[in-house]
């Protein structure tokens, strides 16, 4: 799985944080997403996958990587 985060369409809310703190952070001056790891480990799949879900802005988009 790989990452891709829209930063102009973030609101914001930190929802992503929430869910998985170990992929998602906010910049400290706006509090838009920050990327820690656009190739997340297997472990942290669904939380990432819940991360997106959440999302109000539809902001995080998934890529499922060919196995
Ligand atoms: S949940 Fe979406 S809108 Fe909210 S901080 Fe994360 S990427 Fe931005």
């Amino acid at each position: 799985m790989h990452i891709v985060v829209d930063t102009d369409r973030c609101v914001g809310g930190g929802q992503c944080v929430m869910a998985a703190p170990e992929i998602f952070d906010q910049n400290d001056d706006d509090g838009t997403v920050v990327l820690l790891r656009a190739d997340p480990p297997p472990d942290a799949s669904a939380a990432v996958r819940e991360a997106a879900r959440l999302c109000p802005a539809l902001a995080i988009t998934l890529v499922e990587e060919e196995q």
